[in-house]
């Protein structure tokens, strides 16, 4: 991490907790975070919880004051009509979101979510005045040809090529490598660098230094407290996309810390 970038943990909760337990879980890593210890001014801390539960973390949040933020994990790329069981970026964003995660690899594996798709959601964020958190990175298959870095720095480059300058400086990129997803098997601090600074330099070659300098990159796939600090260490890892050790509040109380 560089000094000038404020760094950030994002707890992606994917399809677990329900809204008491969502609830609990905030209260909780609120309330572990509250000593010398921690200072939200030095990081930022974001959940995202299921649809379901936003709405009962945003009342905490408010009521509490508390200064976690917390985003959705996916977005329909129209904002009203006939489309059975979306959700629209308008809607999250009256509910309090700042955030969308986007492309996760996941949500391109299971669902038709392609690049075209993956571009309309960054658009239908920004339009809501939230920031997008796009997720990109290989598969194993690639790692095994040594294509990572290109792989990685061609889809950021997909996503965001009708993107002006102004909008890519809002987002957030999270480098995901798909085999480092759940599996244990975490990238080297080195290639979370290699990767972290690809994307920064991909990013400096279509909009300019200025944009590329302040674009928070995160990376993710199975971090935890064991991992995190060396991986914080990167000067181009801003952060972290964590997914299962954000299930457990003690571990991303820890993690949080440790950025
Ligand atoms: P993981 O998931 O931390 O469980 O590997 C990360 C993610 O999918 O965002």
């Amino acid at each position: 991490m560089t000094t000038g970038r404020k760094p950030l943990v994002a707890g992606n909760w994917k399809m677990n907790f329900d809204h008491l337990e969502a609830t609990y879980f905030v209260q909780k890593l609120a309330w572990t975070l509250r000593d010398a210890r921690f200072d939200y001014r030095d990081c930022e801390v974001a959940l995202f919880p299921s649809f379901t539960s936003i709405r009962s973390v945003q009342v905490l949040v408010e009521a509490d004051d508390l200064k976690i933020r917390y985003g959705a994990q996916n977005v329909s790329v129209t904002n009203q009509g006939a489309f059975t069981g979306d959700i629209s970026a308008d809607m999250l964003s009256r509910l309090g979101c700042s955030y969308v995660i986007v492309g996760h690899s996941e949500r391109r594996k299971y669902h038709p979510e392609d690049d075209a798709n993956i571009v309309d959601q960054v658009r239908a964020v920004l339009a809501a005045d939230m920031t997008p958190i796009l997720c990109v990175g290989e598969s194993f298959e690639e790692r095994r040809q040594g294509i990572e870095l290109d792989f990685a720095v061609g889809q950021v480059r997909d996503v965001t090529r009708d993107l002006n300058e102004a909008e890519a400086a809002r987002l957030i990129v999270a480098y995901e490598p798909v085999w480092a997803i759940g599996t244990g098997m975490v990238a080297t601090a080195e290639a979370a660098q290699d990767a972290a600074q690809a994307i920064r330099e991909g990013l400096a070659a279509q909009f300019g230094a200025k944009v590329s300098d302040g674009v928070r990159i995160l990376y993710g796939g199975s971090v935890t407290s064991r991992n995190a600090g060396e991986l914080i260490a990167m000067s181009d890892v801003d952060g972290f996309l964590v997914g299962g050790a954000s299930l457990d509040v003690d571990e991303m109380a820890r993690i949080c810390r440790l950025v």
